[in-house]
């Protein structure tokens, strides 16, 4: 697989410490509100990573922190922690809203059909990791101590502005500027590993620490959930290009300098949804969200295939319009499916090393192109040679990564029975026409026809429509 690296700013094959397997960290949600549809955008990315790899036959060590304490106003580190500012906000504690919104989000994983990762850490159960590497750094000193409270000192790590790629004037330029800066630091990216002195006194969340009561900074969570649960050697990183700088830089800045080695080496980062006013975001106020779109009507699927549609390195539009082209491909894509399915046999026993098949990956294989991917099972659905068997063997496949649910259909309305028997006459009809005995084809359509259940025929077969009335 060759994946775009933001480290080396170049596309590189992609080789595993160890043969076979993958250690994956994706930086997760902070839950101090529901996630709008552009952080889903990122996450959706990241799942169809790890489904690629694991088609491909990789093991995937998968892990995904939730933010529940530390990550500031700024997404620096000077304003206020936006859990507390939840809490002051709505007088609820920041635990309760935490709780809350962290199964907001896992709903909203599950209706777009991401697959939770293997291990979700809260940041607030790992103290204990992020008090040893603050040692670890304070020991080597990578960390000082100033007013009470541990910073990361940046000029002490060679490589700091690597990943960003950008010298630190353009970065100044890149970083809001509206809070006021801390003073108690010896440089201006310098970052807080541990707080007991913070300007923002409404602090809830605290625990004991070698330095005293406070808290830990947004950074070092990251960097404690993945050496606890994946060891000291990541090979791909995750999150969307916002958190490049200061969040990754400063994750790779502190791991490495406490390792005293490479920790990870491909970096990937999914560009922003936007929407006509520029990016979405959280702070931002009023956004969107999968259920917003549920209660407009919209199949979340539909989104997914939406974000799909374009590669994960294009910055991405938002609009209805273009939601409502998408939810009428996915209809179009499921109809498709169902009379194919009406057709055909027991599919499941189709060889799957196949041309389609083949192309399908080199598309993955090509970072992660997926607007390509769906161009193959486009051309795998109005190839006349490949029977419907063959067709479905291979969408299945496809939509082990795609995960859209093309196999799954809400038939609320129709009763199981009657549907049974729909399915059986448009069967013993398309049996009819094979021996050419129109006549009993023309029978079985009246007959339904004379139910309310209308018959069309396409070119992946028949499909039915109910018409009440
Ligand atoms: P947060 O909950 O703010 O920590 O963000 C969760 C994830 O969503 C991070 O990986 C962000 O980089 C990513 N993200 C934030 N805004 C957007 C956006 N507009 N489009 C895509 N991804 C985003
Ligand atoms: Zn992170």
């Amino acid at each position: 697989m060759n994946l775009y690296n933001t480290l080396t700013k170049k596309i590189e094959k992609l080789i595993p410490h160890k043969e076979g397997e993958i250690n994956m960290y994706t930086c997760g949600p902070t839950v101090y509100n529901y996630a709008h549809i552009g952080n889903l955008r990122t996450y959706i990315f990241e799942d169809v990573l790890e489904k690629a790899l694991k088609l491909e036959g990789y093991k995937v060590n998968r892990v995904m922190n939730i933010t529940d304490v530390g990550h500031m106003t700024d997404d620096g580190d000077d304003g206020e922690d936006k859990m507390s500012k939840a809490s002051r906000l709505t007088g609820k504690t920041p635990i309760e809203i935490a709780l809350f919104y962290t199964e907001a989000f896992f709903k909203d994983l599950k209706k777009l059909n991401i697959r939770k990762p293997n291990i979700i850490a809260k940041a607030t159960d790992n103290i204990n990791e992020y008090i040893k590497i603050i040692e670890g750094l304070l020991e080597k000193r990578y960390a000082y101590i100033s007013n009470g409270n541990v910073y990361f000192d940046v000029t002490k790590f060679k490589n700091y502005y690597e990943l960003s790629g950008k010298n630190p004037d353009e970065l100044k330029i890149a970083v809001r500027n509206d809070v006021e800066e801390d003073t108690y630091k010896k440089n201006p990216f310098d970052f807080g590993l541990w707080m007991t002195n913070s300007k923002f006194s409404n602090q809830i969340l605290k625990w004991n620490s070698p330095w005293g009561i406070g808290y830990p900074g947004w950074h070092i969570e990251c960097s404690g959930i993945a050496i606890k649960y994946l060891g000291e050697y990541l090979d791909i990183h995750c999150g969307g290009i916002d958190s490049i700088f200061p969040h990754n830089t400063n994750e790779l800045a502190q791991s490495e300098a406490y390792l005293g080695h490479k920790w990870c080496n491909y970096w990937l980062h999914a560009e922003h949804l936007n929407d006509s006013t520029g990016k979405m975001s959280k702070s931002k106020g009023e956004f969107l969200t999968i259920s917003l779109l549920e209660d407009k009507g919209y199949d979340p699927l539909a989104y997914r295939l939406f974000c799909l549609q374009s590669h994960y390195r294009n910055q991405l539009l938002f609009s209805y319009s273009s939601l409502d082209i998408a939810q009428n491909t996915y209809n179009k894509l499921k109809n498709k499916i169902r009379s194919l399915i009406l057709v055909s046999g027991d599919y499941y026993d189709e060889k799957i090393n196949d041309l389609y098949y083949n192309k399908f990956i080199e598309a993955l294989n090509d970072n992660i192109n997926t607007s390509n991917a769906l161009t193959v099972l486009y051309d795998v659905l109005k190839d006349d040679d490949l029977s419907a068997e063959k067709k479905l063997k291979l969408v299945s496949i496809f939509d082990k990564v795609l995960s859209l649910s093309l196999f799954e259909f809400e038939e609320k309305e129709i009763d199981e029975d009657l549907r049974y028997e729909i399915e059986l006459k448009i069967k013993q009809r398309a049996k009819a026409k094979v021996k050419k005995d129109y006549d009993t084809a023309d029978k079985i359509r009246l007959e339904l026809e004379n139910k309310g259940i209308i018959l069309k025929d396409t070119r992946e077969g028949t499909v039915y429509e109910i018409r009440r009335n």
